[in-house]
């Protein structure tokens, strides 16, 4: 932190020259201005903000800020990101509904600790394997749709039509579209899938003792 340096100007009203502006100490930037803040302080907050032109920035809890920008040091920004998604979690399992594996009718599922979808056969694998995924939610699908009305209208809106032109479509346009649409979707586009999480079913896995009592039982 280096001292600002105030850049004068005269003052009509009381006679005098006063700070209009402050120069960063180090780099002779001006930097900040009174006029930018309000009320009594304005100026204590210009000079302020220009003694911190060139750094170092510190956050409340002591730590330097990597950048003026910043209004905390990573170390909170990570501990401020961290509390949200454990609150996000939290909220998940409280809310969420609780189905066994062998329950479940998808067939792929949300593997919420590694971030990764896993298929069906991939998690009996990992079980099998003793690896056990982390906390399991289910999926919901998007597939692959065209909607008429959206493309009707952006056809409208290309600029190549006069004003009422929509007007002129016979009736029953809409619905034939979104029919043909439909149907091609169906013919070319069914195995365009998206799997989402579905936050709000958590699966259920099998646990090891219920798994494997036979094997345990010839182990001992
Ligand atoms: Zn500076
Ligand atoms: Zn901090």
């Amino acid at each position: 932190m280096t001292a600002p340096i105030p850049l004068h100007a005269y003052d009509d009203a009381s006679g005098t020259y006063k700070p209009v502006a402050y120069a960063c100490g180090k780099c002779k930037t001006v930097a900040a201005s009174p006029a930018q803040y309000i009320g009594e302080d304005a100026d204590a907050a210009a000079r302020q903000s220009a003694s911190e032109h060139c750094g170092p920035w510190f956050c409340a809890c002591g730590k330097e800020r990597p950048t003026r920008h910043d209004l905390v040091c990573q170390t909170c920004r990570r501990a401020e990101s961290d509390k949200r998604e454990a609150e996000r979690r939290a909220g998940y399992l409280a809310k969420a509904k609780r189905v066994p594996l062998d329950e479940y009718e998808g067939d792929v599922f949300y593997d919420e600790d590694a971030s990764e979808y896993l298929t069906r056969d991939e998690v009996l694998d990992r079980i099998a394997e003793g690896e056990v995924p982390g906390l399991l939610f289910g999926t919901t699908e998007t597939g692959f749709t065209l909607d008429a009305s959206e493309i009707i209208t952006a056809e409208f809106e290309s600029g190549d039509h006069h004003e009422d032109a929509s007007e002129q479509l016979d009736y029953g346009a809409t619905d034939a579209l979104q029919e043909a649409l439909d149907a091609w979707c169906a013919e070319y586009a069914a195995k365009v899938i998206t799997s989402w999480p579905d936050h709000s079913v958590i699966v259920e896995l099998p646990t090891r003792s219920e798994e494997g009592d036979e094997e345990g039982a010839d182990e001992t």
